[in-house]
């Protein structure tokens, strides 16, 4: 895996600056870092998920793939506003009045 600095980040277990690396990304696409003085592994803007990010990722690809917010709450056991609130947070366009209008040839 491809590592760079990041200086802007600073290690929330030793407090250092230096050494910060960019360590892939979450499910929800937050950026991991690597601490490279203590080896700590953090996300430095966690979002505050109350499922896991193979559940987040499965209601993206969902609703991105044109299901309906309710249909992607029912198959993941969770609430539409739920799918639509991950989906905005990641900068998605999903569109919301999906579910109001059902357009039928
Ligand atoms: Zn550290």
């Amino acid at each position: 895996m491809e590592m760079e600095t990041a200086k802007e980040t600073k290690c929330p277990k030793c407090n250092s600056t230096e050494g910060q690396m960019k360590k892939g990304f979450t499910g929800a696409g937050s950026q991991r870092r690597f601490c490279n003085k203590c080896k700590h592994k953090y996300t430095p803007n966690p979002k505050k998920w109350a499922y896991t990010e193979e559940e987040r990722r499965q209601a993206l690809r969902l609703l991105l793939s044109g299901n309906s917010g309710r249909g992607v709450g029912k198959a993941l056991g969770m609430s539409r506003s739920n799918a639509y609130r991950w989906a905005a947070e990641e900068g998605e366009k999903i569109p919301r009045d999906v579910d109001k209008r059902k357009h039928r040839p």
